[in-house]
């Protein structure tokens, strides 16, 4: 009885606790990029730029912030810029490389874009290593890792060799490009221009972590940690203390490039080749999402391939678009309809089909660049995926054929469907 008259205040301390029970605190890591100072155009003055540097460190320090700044050595290039990355090793923060002249390298050659890296961290490592630092990490200008594959392979080695790691961003942003109206209108005195440029400027580093937390704790399905671009200037030098509160304010505390990167999630493979760089939990749903296309495609030709050993022709041609365009060395054949009559003049029936074999030689999935209402610049979704293979056609009384084909499939209403046809 006694028990029983107990259970519902148990009941309630459980309930009790349970909903007091705080949720973990997200890590992020605060990476700072085109040290010294970024927009240098708008900055030549040294007092302009000492003043930046020391706002920037308050915030940082005033939140307990240990990061990691990003130094783009061509802008080093005064002894007054060695001593503002001085005032940022003292300050106890790290800095990594982000290049000598900041290049594309969608629109640089390999050798070159290396020679500039190689400059970079000569340059660096002859400053650092004398105070005991060392150089970790390398900063993609424009987080464009490569639009090609062997490019891709060719700077990771580069890396590797040289001791670098390639610090992604997952909040990827736009926050410089509230550095030019912030100072026009410093520079205008215009207090009402300012606090609208505040509010924007903070409205969107929020978007930017909803959006980017979102995509990455969806595809690990847990919370991730996270690492924020910013970078060395003006407006953040004015607003980071209020970025850093308001993140503090939801959820977030300040952890160590250690710390994050010893997720399991940095340590994903990701093969993510474009003219562009984005965040990294974008390129990871990327490559998922051409992983899961090819997987898709590949087991949609293996079931046609084993309609037509079946006989079933008119199953084989259920993959082809009705607007289908099936190319041999006999001529053009418009239509899904047209192919399957092509096909029964020239297979009347199961003995002259033979059993088909499909063996996929390469996959090509076809996307490009979608802009988000932020301005920043996402895979979009895959609008094609092209496919080489070698078909061939065995028989119980006669020698195989054998030849190849190159497949473009589409998926308008959402099913993968065959568009074009090149066999030989
Ligand atoms: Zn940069």
């Amino acid at each position: 009885m006694r028990i029983t008259r107990l259970l519902p205040v148990f009941a309630l301390v459980c309930f009790v606790s349970d909903a007091v029970s705080a949720p973990q605190l997200r890590p992020v890591l605060i990476t700072i990029d085109d040290l010294p100072i970024a927009s240098g155009s708008l900055h030549s003055e040294q007092v302009d730029r000492e003043r930046i540097t020391t706002g920037l460190l308050a915030a940082l320090r005033k939140h307990g912030i240990e990061a990691v700044g990003l130094v783009t050595w061509e802008k080093v290039a005064q002894d007054s810029d060695f001593r503002l990355l001085e005032k940022w090793l003292s300050d106890g923060h790290e800095l990594g490389n982000h290049s000598y002249a900041h290049p594309d390298y969608a629109k640089t050659a390999q050798e070159p874009y290396i020679a500039d890296l190689e400059k970079a961290w000569a340059g660096l490592m002859a400053f650092l290593e004398p105070r005991g630092r060392s150089l970790r990490f390398f900063r993609f200008p424009f987080l464009c890792e490569g639009e090609t594959e062997a490019k891709l392979t060719a700077m990771r080695e580069y890396l590797a060799r040289t001791g670098q790691r390639s610090l992604p961003v997952t909040i990827d942003n736009q926050d410089w490009s509230f550095e030019e109206p912030w100072v026009t209108a410093v520079r205008a005195g215009d207090r009402k221009a300012l606090d609208e440029i505040r509010d924007d400027y903070l409205a969107a580093l929020r978007l930017a972590f909803r959006h980017h937390e979102e995509r990455g704790d969806d595809l690990f399905g847990r919370q991730l940690p996270q690492i924020l671009l910013l970078h060395s200037n003006e407006v953040g030098a004015s607003l980071w203390d209020d970025l850093f509160t308001s993140l503090e304010q939801t959820g977030h505390r300040f952890a160590t490039a250690d710390e994050v990167l010893a997720d399991p999630a940095f340590s994903e493979k990701c093969e993510f080749v474009a003219p562009f760089g984005c965040g990294l939990w974008d390129r990871i749903r990327q490559a998922h999402k051409e992983d899961q296309a090819k997987a898709d495609v590949a087991a949609l030709l293996k079931a046609q391939a084993e309609a037509w050993s079946a006989g079933d022709l008119a199953k084989f041609c259920e993959v082809y678009a009705d607007d289908a365009v099936f190319v041999s060395p006999s001529g053009v054949t418009r239509g899904r309809q047209e192919v399957l009559d092509r096909y029964r003049r020239r297979y009347p029936d199961a003995r002259a089909m033979g059993k088909l074999r499909l063996d996929i030689i390469e996959m090509r999935p076809a996307w490009g660049i979608e802009v988000t209402p932020l301005l920043d610049a996402v895979p979009s979704r895959i609008h094609a995926l092209s496919v080489v293979a070698r078909w061939t056609l065995s028989y119980p009384d006669k020698d195989p054929a054998t030849g190849l084909t190159l497949l473009v499939l589409q998926r308008p209403a959402g099913t993968w469907k065959i568009v074009q046809d090149a066999s030989m």
